[in-house]
């Protein structure tokens, strides 16, 4: 429409929707939105201001006096950085995800976010992911994609990458943790998970990340006229 390309990839938590649009992004060279680290940086900030991320008032009080940016490093990864300092790290802890989807079930809070994730698909082609973005930030995107895979199958991917990096929370927690957010991003009034009525859709639980990336690829070739080999 505006002469860019944008590519939507909405699904759960944990479904590897950033692992594979990362890897998209790259080979396409499009650039990767991930919006959840925006949720990420706000649930942080209402965390280090001991602020009740469920009050969505004080939630809107605090958002307009932060200071949130989205940069690109010289390897071309997406960085957060709350009040002018990079915050990529500590945002991907596991209690700053809870503060995230608590944050990200208000409505206002949704809208105030909605031009800045906007901003980068007006500009740039993009490969977005996150909850909605087939459904409300990028409704005319060219592509949709919903990826899906049951919360056993993503809790147990979520675990084996814990216990790689030396934490040592338990398979049930993750579980836990991974239904818990599922319930509140799809039940939530505000922008809930959903597929778009025109996304394609991928079950990736029994694939592995070379054939759901093979999949992805195929998808994006035979539906926007682009192809890996030019692009990257
Ligand atoms: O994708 P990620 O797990 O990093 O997102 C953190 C939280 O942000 C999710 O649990 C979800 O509640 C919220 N989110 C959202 N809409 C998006 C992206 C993320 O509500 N587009």
């Amino acid at each position: 429409m505006n002469g860019f390309n944008a590519i939507a990839i909405d699904g759960p938590s944990g479904v590897g929707k950033s692992t594979m649009a990362k890897r998209l992004a790259k080979s396409f060279g499009f650039l990767y939105v991930d919006t959840g680290a925006i949720y990420r940086t706000l649930g942080l900030a209402c965390y280090e201001a001991g602020i009740d991320r469920k009050d969505e008032d004080a939630v809107m009080e605090l958002l307009p006096t932060l200071d949130i940016a989205i940069r690109y490093n010289e390897q071309g990864e997406q960085c957060m950085y709350l009040n002018g300092l990079d915050v990529s790290r500590k945002i991907r802890e596991p209690e700053i995800s809870l503060c995230a989807s608590d944050v990200s079930a208000h409505p206002r809070v949704r809208s105030f976010l909605l031009d800045m994730q906007r901003k980068f698909a007006r500009e740039n082609n993009v490969i977005m992911d996150g909850r909605d973005i087939g459904t409300v930030v990028l409704p005319d995107a060219e592509l949709k994609i919903f990826l899906t895979a049951s919360a056993e199958v993503r809790a147990r991917r979520r675990y084996n990458e814990l216990k790689e990096k030396g934490s040592d929370v338990s398979f049930d927690e993750v579980l836990r943790d991974m239904i818990l957010r599922d319930e509140k991003d799809t039940t939530r009034a505000a922008a809930p998970l959903k597929k778009a009525e025109d996304a394609v859709e991928l079950d990736s639980g029994g694939m592995s990340i070379e054939e759901t990336f093979g999949r992805l690829c195929e998808i994006i070739i035979n539906r926007l006229a682009v192809s890996p080999e030019e692009k990257a």
